[in-house]
């Protein structure tokens, strides 16, 4: 007998990580339906059924999942890099818009006829502060999460919603997979506009100055972290899926690097030579990385390529972005 094709929702289908992930789900042979406030920024989405809605709208919500899914991958959330979470000045947005797309998305699952089984994106900003202040030696193993203090309302939404998915598993029933995201990059990342992340905002700036020239970089540039490659991140929310381990768990990278060095090997990437200028500016904790204990022994899982080859390829992806935005304004 021929097996059911399987069903799956991505909300935030529109977003960096989201589309990346319906592409992969797409290739495996799913049928998908994606939900999103805005269509994928930079190509065509892969979904057979796209919503442009908003997911803070329980009938929204009740509709995107209808009688139930397969599975449920929830990426949507109100988030941007350090210059959008750690001004202060988002978060109402952020602890309003995410803690209700949670609370929506997860009773609606428990009440539909059929209840899928959830994926939730957290994140590495959930950690304590007083374990990041030591740029060479943060600690961030899952089990170091409490006494909590992240040091953003973004991170404290993230342990929340957390909660709230393992209480549903707990007394409902609801299957759930939960993994803390560290700082992924990749191709198709927003570049611009106040939300980019580290990666992003670094490519960009380097593949905007003239050899020779110089660029700004927020805080000393000694704070430390490690980044994660799209691709590698899918790849590891599709085996937290297969598997029986519900989390959560880290998915990150374990190459710790500081953000004045990151932009060193972005230079020699590019083939140029400038300046770093740190000034003022809001930077989160002093160290962090990935301590992928957990998820190795769990999932038998561990990024597969470095650091400079996932950036190289995300390089080449903003310059020509860089460059084309540049031509057009012309
Ligand atoms: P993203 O901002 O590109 O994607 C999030 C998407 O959610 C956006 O497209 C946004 O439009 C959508 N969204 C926001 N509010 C919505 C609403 N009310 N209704 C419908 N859609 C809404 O971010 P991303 O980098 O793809 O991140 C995906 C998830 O992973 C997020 O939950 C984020 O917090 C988490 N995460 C990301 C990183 C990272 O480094 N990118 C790190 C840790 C955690």
């Amino acid at each position: 007998m021929q097996e059911k094709r399987k069903t799956a929702l991505v909300c935030g289908a529109g977003g960096f990580i989201g589309s990346h992930l319906v592409k992969r789900l797409k290739s495996e042979g799913y049928w998908v339906r994606g939900v999103d406030l805005k269509r994928p920024e930079f190509s065509p989405t892969h979904a057979d059924e796209f919503f442009v809605a908003d997911l803070r709208d329980q009938a929204t919500v009740k509709l995107v999942i209808g009688e139930g899914v397969d599975e449920i991958y929830q990426l949507a959330a109100d988030m941007g890099g350090a210059g959008y979470i750690f001004t202060g000045e988002h978060d109402v947005d952020v602890l309003q818009n995410s803690a209700t797309i949670n609370l929506n998305v997860a009773e609606t699952n428990r009440r539909a006829k059929q209840m899928a089984k959830i994926f939730y994106s957290s994140s590495a900003c959930m950690y304590p502060a007083y374990n990041q202040e030591d740029p060479g030696n943060p600690k961030c193993s899952e089990a170091s999460a409490y006494p909590a203090e992240p040091d953003s309302e973004y991170g404290w939404e993230k342990l929340f919603s957390e909660r709230l998915y393992l209480a549903y598993q707990r007394n409902i029933g609801m299957q759930v997979r939960i993994a803390r995201f560290h700082n992924i990059f990749g191709p198709e990342g927003t570049w611009q506009g106040g939300r980019e992340k580290a990666p992003a905002a670094l490519c960009r700036k380097i593949a905007s100055a003239k050899d020779g020239g110089k660029i700004e970089i927020w805080g000393d540039g000694l704070q430390t972290r490690s980044f994660l490659h799209v691709d590698e991140c899918v790849e590891g929310i599709r085996r937290l899926m297969k598997s029986d381990f519900s989390g959560p768990v880290n998915l990150g990278s374990e190459e710790m690097i500081s953000i004045n060095d990151y932009a060193k090997m972005i230079m020699k990437i590019a083939g140029k030579k400038l300046d770093i200028v740190n000034i003022p500016g809001p930077v989160g904790v002093r160290g962090r990385t990935s301590d992928n204990r957990l998820i190795q022994e769990k999932l038998g899982w561990s990024p597969s390529e470095s650091l400079e080859k996932g950036t190289r390829a995300t390089y080449g992806w903003i310059s020509d972005q860089v460059h084309s935005a540049a031509a057009n304004a012309r």
